[in-house]
């Protein structure tokens, strides 16, 4: 079976030199609000303010005599949220606000500007690159947001409980939901890999309404950080492919196809399932590209896809995984 071949990239590069539209929210005014409005909005936890979700989708959806949508609206709340987060923090950090994100990041050297810019760029080109799947629909608002250290990190994304403890594979996190998603991430040490962590989050954020299994979103979404990241391809050593020859068997096959082994915090299970989605689409998407992502479509809002392995892909979900599972 081939890891690697050029067709992945063909397949890419395919949709490369098709322009990708503008924003939708791009040129228009954003909303703001006063510093000293809603107040009541906030509540404290571990000294960062938190945006009271509820009261703020009652408030966007309530209308109002100032034009806005209500994703504008919420984007203003969460502008004043981050402003006041940021003046929170006891280090130096930076806000911006462009057309689909509001933005936070430390003030040290040039990290805000270029990851307002690496922001923009994964918001317009995963949702293109992705577009077999998603058709159309732009990704949508997202706070971006930095912080300097772990401490701080774990501070700001504590009061969310994130789905999947993944940070040890991406360095950051998706927060999906309401009243904006949020894309986090700690900045400490490899600040080239800040291109990976946005292309990787960035792409659940485009496939989150799609509900995948966890399995093949993990597979895109280091997908994409390479072709969005510019990350470099690493393939598996020998090491590693004997170490999934090992390591699978039914049950954790079973789990791993249920999305439970990408949460799996005891030996090297959480590791390992990265390495399987991202081997098993890659290869398929170099194999079957359009069979496959006939099969995505399908899979869509099922545990792990396994109905439209048999119906589309006319095989049981183990035999994707190939020599890695025998
Ligand atoms: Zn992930």
């Amino acid at each position: 079976m081939a890891w690697y071949t050029a067709a992945v990239w063909s397949w890419f590069r395919g949709l490369l030199g098709e322009r990708i539209a503008p924003s939708p929210r791009a040129g228009r005014a954003l909303l703001s609000l006063g510093r000293e409005e809603h107040q009541g909005f906030f509540g404290s936890h571990g000294g960062l303010s938190v945006l009271n979700a509820d009261l703020a989708m009652a408030w966007a959806e309530s209308g109002g005599a100032d034009g806005a949508t209500r994703t504008d609206r919420l984007k203003a709340l969460v502008a004043l949220w981050l402003d006041r987060v940021r003046d929170e923090l006891k280090r130096d950090y930076r806000r911006w606000r462009h057309a689909d994100v509001e933005g936070l990041a430390p003030l040290e050297g040039n990290i805000a500007p270029r990851l307002a810019a690496i922001g923009d760029a994964a918001s317009r080109r995963v949702p293109h690159y992705l577009r077999g799947l998603v058709e159309g629909r732009d990704a949508g608002p997202v706070a971006l947001v930095a912080l300097a250290g772990q401490k701080d990190y774990y501070t700001f994304i504590d009061p969310f409980q994130p789905r999947e403890g993944e940070f040890a594979t991406s360095g950051g996190v998706y927060i999906g939901g309401a009243p904006l998603p949020i894309i986090a991430m700690p900045i400490d040490g490899a600040k080239f890999a800040m291109e990976w962590v946005v292309a990787h989050e960035m792409t659940h954020h485009v496939l989150a309404d799609l509900n995948l299994p966890v399995w093949i979103e993990e597979g895109l979404t280091q997908m994409m950080e390479e072709a969005v990241g510019g990350k470099p391809y690493a393939s598996l050593t020998l090491n590693d492919i004997r170490d999934h020859r090992e390591y699978w068997d039914e049950r954790s096959l079973e789990r791993y196809f249920a999305g439970g082994s990408f949460s799996h915090a005891h030996g090297p299970e959480q590791r390992l399932a990265y390495q399987l989605s991202e081997a098993i689409v890659r290869t398929q998407m170099a194999d079957r590209p359009k069979m496959f992502l006939r099969f995505m479509r399908e899979a869509c809002g099922t545990e792990d896809g396994r109905e439209a392995a048999r119906s589309v892909l006319g095989c049981e979900l183990r035999a994707l995984g190939g020599a890695l599972v025998n």
